[in-house]
């Protein structure tokens, strides 16, 4: 340990955050059941232990240690001083019509993140965030108006699921898909959202399948090829919103790095590594990407590929100035897609009542 007298200043700042750091208690929704067990051990537990408070965690979804009634008291006690089971207050709740529910959960270090519910006829849906803000710099989206404040921990992506998770037991539902489209890019902190969905595909947690898990990404190119490599069965949704690159870097700063040739080239690697389908995002902004030209180029680029195209008309942020497609148009893009043989959807809209678009409600607390 350094010394606080012979290393002057650094030596004293050096003290105070491994101080700090041994203060800090151990996030449990931050852990995979090995990590549990190894955690445990530790502490001077059983194994066993581990599966209790995953149990408890998870499969009875319980938010106090009081309440692991299996556990004996003085472990109970030993946890309370060690660990927290959440970090995370929830500040604002916003329900749409369509039973869209949003939440702005505030974090231990007073950064705010949003995570949405959707209700679909086939399940319930979660969006979570995976960074406070985002770098990316993307010119219609609310989520990069502040840049990027701090990467997500995987405990706190887990614990905006089970928000909702908890939600939902009140009515006998579960939560059965997510997608990682809320704010920030997910591969820009990977190892966290990885990790992530490790917990949550695990058969001792919620045990979603991988199939029901999306990661949508800008565009990273070199994490794509990563994610590829590992070979998970998950859904890769690709934001491209543009089949030109003049205009796609005009509209996603990421383009200037990894061009589109550059991405599509990786989508196919990980399509030829995973078999997986690829989702691509389209958002119709009037004037700008949405005239048949764009229709028809994006059918050239992707021709060949197994995918899915999920037009959404774009989402207004006040601070930008982008007008929406109007409803004929999109319908005739849509149309000259499937057309030229492109698998290609309008995406329902949900919760537009509420400001349920990335970044919005974030957006909107720091605005009033
Ligand atoms: N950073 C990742 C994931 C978060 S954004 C990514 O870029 O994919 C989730 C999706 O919402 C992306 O496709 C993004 O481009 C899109 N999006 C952002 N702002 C939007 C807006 N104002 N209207 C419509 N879609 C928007």
């Amino acid at each position: 340990m350094p010394n606080a007298k012979t290393d002057g200043q650094q030596g004293v700042i050096e003290i105070e955050t491994l101080l700090q750091l041994t203060r800090q208690k151990t996030e449990l929704y931050g852990l995979l059941p090995n990590e549990m067990e190894q955690w445990v051990s530790e502490l001077g537990q059983l194994k066993f232990r581990a599966r209790q408070i995953y149990n408890w965690l998870y499969k009875k979804r319980v938010t106090t240690f009081d309440e692991m009634t299996d556990l004996p008291a003085a472990f109970r006690e030993q946890l309370k001083e060690k660990a927290v089971i959440g970090t995370m207050k929830e500040v604002t709740r916003q329900t749409s019509r369509d039973g869209t529910v949003k939440l702005l959960l505030e974090l231990h270090d007073g950064s705010t993140v949003e995570t949405v519910l959707m209700r679909h006829n086939y399940g319930n849906s979660v969006c979570v965030s995976t960074q406070v803000g985002c770098r990316m710099g993307c010119t219609f989206c609310a989520s990069t108006l502040g840049g990027l404040i701090r990467n997500l921990s995987a405990g706190e992506i887990v614990e905006q699921l089970m928000f909702f998770q908890r939600m939902l037991d009140a009515e006998g539902e579960r939560v059965s898909s997510v997608v990682l489209m809320g704010s920030g890019e997910p591969l820009e902190n990977y190892d966290a959202a990885m990790k992530f969905v490790d917990i949550i595909t695990s058969p001792e947690s919620v045990h979603i399948g991988a199939r029901h898990i999306t990661v949508s990404t800008s565009g990273l190119v070199p994490a794509i090829r990563r994610l590829a490599d590992e070979q998970r069965q998950i859904t890769l949704a690709i934001s491209l919103h543009s089949p030109f690159d003049e205009l796609r870097s005009s509209m996603m700063p990421i383009n200037r790095a990894w061009n589109i040739e550059k991405l599509m080239d990786a989508c196919r690697y990980y399509w030829n590594k995973t078999g997986r389908r690829l989702s691509f995002e389209y958002a119709l902004i009037g004037g700008v990407n949405d005239d048949l030209r764009h229709a028809r180029a994006l059918a050239d680029l992707l021709r060949g590929m197994p995918c899915h195209v999920n037009l959404i008309p774009v989402n207004y942020v006040p601070e930008r100035n982008y007008q929406r497609t109007p409803k004929e148009q999109i319908r005739a893009f849509v149309n000259e897609l499937q057309r030229l043989g492109v698998n290609a959807t309008i995406r329902r809209e949900m919760g537009h009542d509420i400001a349920a678009a990335c970044g919005q409600l974030r957006a909107e607390q720091g605005r009033s």
